[in-house]
């Protein structure tokens, strides 16, 4: 039988899978002078299937393999782990999952968890929508996470997150616990979903300004915070009266992103608002290349690492 997911794997084929995807649009080179001048200098005993390359630079001479100065070098783990925590991070899986399926400490799934979402973000740390844009908000429950050092039942230094409590009518604030998540959306297919504090006008126009393409057009509900936004053209539909399409002036995509992003956001059990915005941009990055399957993401972030 098999406990683990990783034991399927084979240690050469992770290895040259690397090899393949680091080296694939640039030849082998030396991660330390960049020098070209490079050969094979046998292999590792303690990570099967890992070649070792020697620099042939007078001034170098140092060996490196095709892990060096990635953020996988140097790991106890071994290289199944990561490509199949990749895997399960890019179908959505939680850090505890994760760790479950691989046997290994929730620690160490964390911190893979964190960095392997901030790799993600560089693809989308540039990205604009255009043409029509839809843009909607909501307030998501998220207060502070975590437990006392070491452990107990010493104080937080904070207040507790309070996931059990009652949401009180009318705006959220992160104050409240309860920061804004505001998404753009293009009729064109592309998402951008920004988490911060509050949705007042500043905020928007701020996010605006980041996320939509001057001269795009704007679909959104009633609210004032979208109303006083500038350097777009504009359209509403206003909510209050029932008016929720106006011929072609609606926001139903918007609405369906976020029917989507509850239940993705549910699976992580209660986030601190801190991790809120990293969360909320992966799943942005794996809804922009949602036309992939989980492959193609994994793949991308391995090879930004
Ligand atoms: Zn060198």
């Amino acid at each position: 039988m098999v406990s683990h997911l990783h034991q399927l794997f084979h240690a050469e084929t992770c290895q040259s899978y690397i090899h393949t995807l680091r080296w694939k649009d640039r030849p082998l080179q030396c991660p330390r002078c960049q020098s070209h001048n490079v050969g094979p200098w046998g292999a590792y005993h303690y990570q099967p299937g890992l070649q070792r390359y020697r620099c042939k630079e007078q001034a170098c001479t140092r060996t490196f393999h095709d892990l060096t100065g990635t953020r996988l070098d140097g790991s106890k783990r071994s290289l199944a782990h990561w490509l199949l925590a990749t895997f399960l991070r890019c179908l959505a899986c939680s850090s505890r999952r994760i760790a479950r399926a691989l046997g290994i400490h929730i620690s160490p799934s964390d911190r893979w968890g964190w960095w392997l979402r901030h790799t993600a973000l560089s693809y989308e740390t540039e990205r604009q929508v255009e043409d029509t844009v839809e843009a909607d908000d909501l307030y998501h429950t998220a207060g502070n996470k975590g437990q006392a050092k070491g452990g107990g039942k010493q104080a937080l230094g904070h207040r507790p997150r309070g996931r059990r409590k009652k949401r009180e009518p009318g705006r959220g604030h992160d104050d409240k616990d309860r920061p804004a998540i505001i998404a753009w959306v293009s009729r064109q297919g592309a998402v951008v979903i920004q988490a911060t504090r509050d949705c007042t006008v500043q905020t928007v126009q701020k996010a605006a300004n980041l996320a939509v393409q001057a001269g795009s057009r704007l679909d959104t509900d009633a609210a004032s915070s979208y109303q006083a936004v500038q350097g777009d053209v504009h359209a509403f539909g206003n909510h209050t009266k029932k008016e929720y399409a106006r011929g072609d002036v609606h926001e139903h995509r918007a609405e369906c992103l976020f029917a989507l992003l509850k239940p993705s956001l549910r699976v992580f059990r209660g986030l601190s608002k801190h991790t809120l915005p990293g969360y909320v941009s992966f799943l942005q990055c794996l809804r922009n290349f949602r036309s992939q399957n989980a492959c193609e993401p994994a793949e991308r972030i391995l090879y930004a690492a």
